[in-house]
């Protein structure tokens, strides 16, 4: 496989760019290393595709669009079947790889990869998922009826914090439609993108259907101003996501930007209290808080608070280590850099006078000392004004705020730019409904931790999260890779009454 990591790490291996079926050596002079954030071991090198790369997997889709748009539905619905069995026959050995370019523990990775197959497997209903409407007699002898046509060549950018499902967003659901694609992965764990590529050809995606190209700023850019894109679909920070929403939305493309986020939980005193604990320390510091739906804030409404001291026992006891490692909770952070960012967000709470009740700074890992490991790391007496509460931190970093009722905890939640993801947790169903029908969010969990919705549904993130009307998977997605045409026919029989010349816009 080319994508795979080789026992014997001697020889680093570039990663290939996919053009027209083919795997192809980039001619770029710009290569980056990718990374095991445990150890700093270099795993493989990513080229940064030339401009004439990107133009040459763009061109390829155009050619390959021509024949994949008319393939029968039933023939584009089987190739799906085959990659989600694929998929599932190797995730294992997937999981490794990307648990070890991306840090997180085995069990998430797997966990990575599910949560992108069952995306997968709703591909498989595309015959029902792309079916137009249909109008008997809308006027005398009219029928009218819509079809779902694919679009042209699609192009996806993907973070690096779900290397798996965030692909598995995309392609399968663009091509599924008809449409080509053309996909640039997070350039700090490509490898088991890659390898879920490599499954999608042996699938049977024909050449061209499916391309890859590599790079940073200049190929996004790229791919946002061709003029032979017709749709975007961008997951990451908000930064570059706004970036390429304006970019891409300024040359006339669908554009759909799935952005950074600061998600709140709140808990009221009548939660059950061990369930509510464990769900915030799990979607706290799982994955090293390095999720778009990670728990970031809570919120301890009244009594509540009194449970501060226990979720900070909870969050002391995690265990840091490589993701390798049998029993690990948190793992490491994606690269130095993010582990420098963290701690100096950390360092701005204390500054700022939050209480640092857990530090997690000087977390050391024997076997693992050059690994970008920050602990669970939690905050109390935090305001609205500090950074800890404005940013998205992206580390293994919770931080409370305290409010006395429900109303003041909604308009918290509500006064916050971002509107990813949001909990309740309560055991009031009245408290419940309130929450759901008064959040400005748009996911969220009932006693849920991670409310991501599966993919018969579409992933809803809202406000300062989104940018685009329609969001990945479930209907909405096939809303986004697709045009709807409205046909108005009639049809006359050779001995049909002459109606005259009708030159109002009546149909009649
Ligand atoms: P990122 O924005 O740094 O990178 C995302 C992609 O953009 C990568 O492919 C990268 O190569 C490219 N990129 C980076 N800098 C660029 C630039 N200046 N111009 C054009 N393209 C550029 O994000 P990340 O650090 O890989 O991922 C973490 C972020 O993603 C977090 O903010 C997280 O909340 C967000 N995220 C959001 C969702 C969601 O559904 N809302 C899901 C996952 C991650």
């Amino acid at each position: 496989m080319n994508a795979s990591l080789t026992p014997d790490q001697t020889k680093v291996e570039q990663v290939k760019l996919l053009i027209d079926g083919q795997w192809v050596e980039s001619k770029t002079t710009e290569w980056r290393d990718v990374v095991n954030p445990a150890t700093q071991q270099v795993l493989a090198r990513v080229p940064f595709a030339t401009s004439e790369e990107v133009d040459a997997a763009i061109a390829a889709g155009q050619r390959a669009f021509k024949t994949w748009r008319d393939t029968p539905i039933g023939a584009r619905m089987r190739i799906m079947l085959k990659l989600q069995a694929l998929i599932r026959e190797h995730s294992k050995r997937i999981a490794v790889v990307l648990s070890a370019e991306q840090g997180k523990t085995i069990a998430d990775a797997e966990g990575d990869i599910f949560r992108g197959l069952e995306v997968v497997e709703h591909a498989c209903s595309i015959g029902s998922l792309q079916m137009g409407e249909f109008a008997e007699n809308v006027a005398g002898g009219v029928d009218t009826y819509t079809l779902r046509q694919p679009i042209g060549v699609c192009a996806g950018i993907t973070p690096f914090n779900f290397p798996a499902m965030i692909p598995l967003w995309m392609f399968p659901m663009a091509i599924v439609c008809g449409n080509t694609f053309v996909l640039k992965p997070s350039e700090q764990d490509p490898l088991s993108t890659m390898m879920l590529v490599e499954l999608a050809l042996e699938a049977g995606v024909p050449a061209g259907v499916l391309n890859v190209v590599h790079g940073g700023k200049q190929v996004v850019d790229a791919l946002c101003t061709h003029t032979d894109i017709k749709a975007i679909s961008f997951v990451g920070s908000t930064e570059v996501g706004t970036h390429v929403y304006n970019l891409a939305g300024q040359h006339g493309k669908r554009v759909q930007s799935m952005m950074g986020a600061k998600n709140h939980a709140v808990v009221l005193p009548d939660a059950n209290r061990t369930q509510t604990l464990n769900a915030l320390v799990g979607a706290g510091f799982g994955a090293a808080g390095q999720r778009c739906m990670a728990t970031s804030v809570a919120v301890l409404v009244g009594k509540a608070r009194e449970w501060l001291p226990e979720l900070k026992a909870l969050a002391a006891n995690l265990k840091v280590n490589a993701g390798s490692e049998p029993g690990t909770d948190v793992g490491p952070l994606i690269s130095k850099r993010a582990k420098e960012r963290v701690l100096g967000l950390i360092e701005s709470g204390i500054k700022e006078g939050a209480t640092l009740e857990l530090d997690g700074r000087d977390v050391s890992v024997p076997g693992y000392e050059q690994g970008n490991f920050v602990g669970p790391t939690l905050f109390s007496g935090v305001t609205t004004d500090m950074q800890i509460y404005t940013q998205e931190i992206f580390g293994p970093v919770l931080v409370v705020l305290e409010v006395d009722t429900l109303d003041e905890a909604i308009a918290l939640v509500n006064r916050n730019p971002f509107g990813n993801g949001t909990g309740l947790f309560t055991q009031s169903g009245a408290a419940a409904r309130k929450f759901q029908n008064e959040i400005d969010v748009g996911q969220v969990g009932i006693n849920i931790p991670i409310p991501v919705p599966v993919p018969f549904f579409s992933f809803t993130g809202s406000r300062g999260s989104k940018l685009g009307d329609l969001g990945p998977y479930g209907k909405q997605v096939v809303q986004f890779y697709t045009q709807t045409k409205t046909v108005t026919s009639r049809w006359f029989d050779d001995d049909s009454v002459n109606d005259g010349v009708n030159t109002t816009i009546s149909l009649r």
